[in-house]
């Protein structure tokens, strides 16, 4: 055995331990240091975290009502949210509303909500408050060590004026009788300044105006469905700034009618005749050859895209009423389909097609002048699909006029209109086989009866009288004594019986 050699062997052993030792305490070291750092930065976000929680509160109403619920977010992403308090104070009263704590989670990681909604209903009229200003606050904390380990704080403080008075709405009038596919009108009060107010038929919104040197006296004008919905809902509607809302059931009584029905036969001549004026109106039918598959979507769904521009271009009405009276018509004009006719489209003896007539078609001679049937502002003019060249007329209050199928427009968008100026010609553009005019009268876009606004006694009887009702002049002497409107409305049902050609 060589003793030397085994020697050297164990330094060598000693060596390496040695080295291996000095290596393990650098590891170890360099473990604690990262440990150390992460838990710095952890801390960082949780201990020590420096933002405050966020607050939100919804609605931003400045208005508070006798009972208001509001919704309260809360969130803070670092250390979590600790608590809240809400408190409602005004001179001489202060209300704890709200005291909630948060839990916190183990080991100090802070607390174990980032984000809560919290419903706050506020009842100042049962907590005793009075009418006036008052101040809400809503303060809340995290579960960060800073603010001497209180939490980071954050407060929102929303001024606000307590109105206790409820909201109530009185109804005045309605008409005596509605007709379907007619003209409504309602007027009302209101005792507070509203949000939003008028009349919702079945859900359909018609704004009411305020009229008249009263406040709070308002009217809506609006359109009974010429396909009465069964049943037929009227309710009155008014939201105050606090965002209260009341509604009131309507009774009316109701005249019923029946509409004509009617066939068109469509000709191979006038789908010849009009197959690129409708390619025209869609550039997606210019590779379409079939004529009859043409005037169908044009029929269809240029119809539907018309009637919704319409309902856009209606939507904004003059506050005051423009017109004066009953509606003047085409003069010495024929009447050659009425309102609402059930219309059967007929090709070569087969039904491809059903759709409703909304307005009144009137033929005079060809191109003949067309004056504006009241007093209004032209709201637009130019190409509107089936309709052709069209004019319409903002008359005030919702009550809007349409004439279509121009062959010539003379007026202009913006443009104030006096009774018997001349609009235009008429002509058969859009869905038109000849020469003729459609009048179509509408309350916001929603189509109704011409009849009735060409009649001077329902308008005396169902308009002016409730219109004297709001304070709004009873009726002009024109609307009632003038010859040519009486004449006018004489003539009205005659030519209803008037079989179309
Ligand atoms: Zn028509």
């Amino acid at each position: 055995m060589d003793f030397s050699e085994e020697g050297a062997a164990i330094s060598r052993k000693r060596t390496w331990s040695k080295w291996g030792s000095y290596f393990s305490t650098y590891l170890f070291l360099a473990f604690i240091g990262l440990a150390f750092i992460a838990g710095a930065v952890w801390l960082t976000g949780t201990w020590f975290d420096l933002h405050a929680p966020v607050i939100q509160l919804q609605p931003d109403a400045q208005l508070l009502g006798p009972k208001q619920t509001f919704t309260l977010t809360l969130s803070d992403d670092n250390s979590g949210l600790s608590r809240v308090t809400v408190r409602l104070q005004q001179e001489g009263n202060r209300k704890e509303v709200l005291a909630q704590t948060f839990p916190g989670r183990r080991w100090g990681r802070g607390g174990q909500d980032r984000q809560v909604q919290i419903p706050l209903t506020l009842e100042a009229k049962a907590w005793g408050f009075q009418e006036g200003p008052a101040t809400l606050t809503v303060e809340a904390r995290d579960y960060s060590l800073m603010g001497w380990f209180q939490g980071n704080r954050a407060e929102l403080v929303r001024p606000l004026h307590i109105d206790l008075t409820p909201l109530r709405l009185t109804f005045t009038s309605i008409n005596e009788v509605l007709n379907q596919g007619g003209t409504g009108l309602v007027t009302y009060q209101v005792n507070k300044p509203t949000a939003k107010t008028g009349l919702l038929v079945n859900g359909v919104f018609y704004p009411g105006y305020a009229v008249g040197k009263e406040a709070g006296r308002y009217l809506a004008f609006f359109a009974v469905p010429y396909d009465l919905p069964q049943p037929l809902n009227l309710e009155l509607l008014a939201v105050d700034l606090g965002g209260a809302e009341v509604r009131h059931k309507l009774w009316y009584r109701l005249k019923p009618r029946k509409w004509k029905a009617d066939t068109l036969n469509i000709s191979d001549d006038f789908l010849q005749r009009k197959l690129a004026e409708f390619q025209g109106m869609n550039p997606q039918l210019q590779g379409l050859t079939d004529p009859l598959a043409v005037f169908l979507q044009i029929n269809q769904a240029e119809r539907l895209k018309n009637d919704r521009f319409i309902l856009d271009v209606c939507q904004q009405s003059h506050s005051e009423p423009l017109w004066q009276g009953a509606f003047s018509r085409l003069p010495n004009s024929k009447p050659m389909a009425g309102f609402a006719d059930q219309r059967t489209y007929k090709y070569r003896g087969r039904e491809v097609d059903k759709q409703v007539h909304l307005g009144q078609d009137l033929a005079s001679l060809e191109r003949a002048e067309v004056p504006a049937g009241n007093t209004g502002i032209v709201v637009s003019t130019g190409p509107l699909g089936i309709y052709g060249q069209s004019v319409i007329l903002d008359h005030g209050l919702g009550l809007f006029s349409l004439y279509s199928h121009l062959s010539e427009i003379k007026v202009e968008k913006n443009q104030k209109v006096q009774k018997g100026d001349i609009l235009g010609r008429t002509g058969a553009t859009g869905m038109a086989g000849g020469d003729h005019l459609h009048f179509a009268v509408m309350i916001h876009g929603h189509p109704v009866n011409p009849v009735e606004w060409w009649d001077p006694h329902w308008l005396k009887d169902q308009v002016y009288r409730q219109l004297a009702i709001v304070g709004l002049p009873a009726a002009p002497a024109k609307a009632v004594a003038a010859p040519e409107s009486g004449t006018e409305s004489r003539k009205t049902p005659g030519t209803k019986k008037k079989k179309r050609q």
